[in-house]
């Protein structure tokens, strides 16, 4: 990673209008030069779980109407600065409303980061359940479309969970989901088959590209 390195921290719910009418690259430009940057994060996809570019893979956001990620990247470029690219992992907050199976449970059936839907925040996803290869879909597609210096993967790690994902893994194994031991266990191996295959994955295409580690987790 360089030196000067900004994350650009961009989390916009579909109730925010107009996003990025107002970007240019001259702008943009004129702003990292100033701030003697040499490396800034930009996002595929923040914590509502929108695409800032236009996406199979995923949603683009529905007030964004062309592609940001790109546009900043080649604004970047062309004056020698570094874009590593952001995906939050653990959070896609539009996608839980329609999976909320697919999120990590405690041992009393609440969600995490908040429990349940009837607080503001954020939940986080579990990665023993078919979310795993939705998200690996989005880090390809970025990885095989876009230019970018490295992969910044956010909100992952080791979780105890017990979503009925986890509690069957347990039980077909023979194991008792109330042995915190093997929760524990199975949370470490759930974490680091994310981890290969997301590396598996990125170097398949770019080889030697990286990727940022938990809880700010990097690719790169
Ligand atoms: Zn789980």
């Amino acid at each position: 990673m360089r030196f000067r390195q900004v994350h650009l921290d961009f989390h916009t719910s579909e109730a925010i209008a107009h996003i990025g009418t107002h970007f240019t690259k001259e702008n943009f430009q004129a702003n990292l030069i100033r701030g003697s940057v040499d490396s800034i994060t930009v996002f595929s996809k923040c914590h509502h779980g929108w695409a800032y570019h236009p996406s199979v893979a995923n949603q683009q956001h529905p007030e964004l109407k062309f592609d940001l990620l790109g546009a900043m990247i080649e604004a970047a470029h062309e004056i020698n600065v570094k874009t590593p690219v952001y995906l939050s992992a653990g959070l896609d907050e539009k996608l839980a409303r329609v999976h909320p199976e697919w999120l990590i449970r405690n041992a009393d059936d609440r969600t995490g980061w908040v429990d349940g839907f009837m607080k503001p925040g954020y939940h986080e996803f579990c990665m023993n359940t078919p979310y795993l290869p939705i998200l690996l879909e989005q880090i390809r597609e970025v990885v095989t479309r876009y230019d970018a210096d490295g992969i910044f993967l956010d909100i992952v790690g080791v979780r105890k969970c017990y979503c009925q994902f986890c509690v069957r893994t347990l039980r077909e194994r023979g194991q008792d989901p109330r042995d915190e031991a093997a929760v524990l266990t199975l949370a470490e191996e759930v974490y680091a088959n994310y981890g290969n295959q997301v590396k598996e994955l990125v170097h398949s295409i770019k080889p030697g590209l990286g990727t940022h580690r938990p809880y700010r987790s990097w690719c790169g």
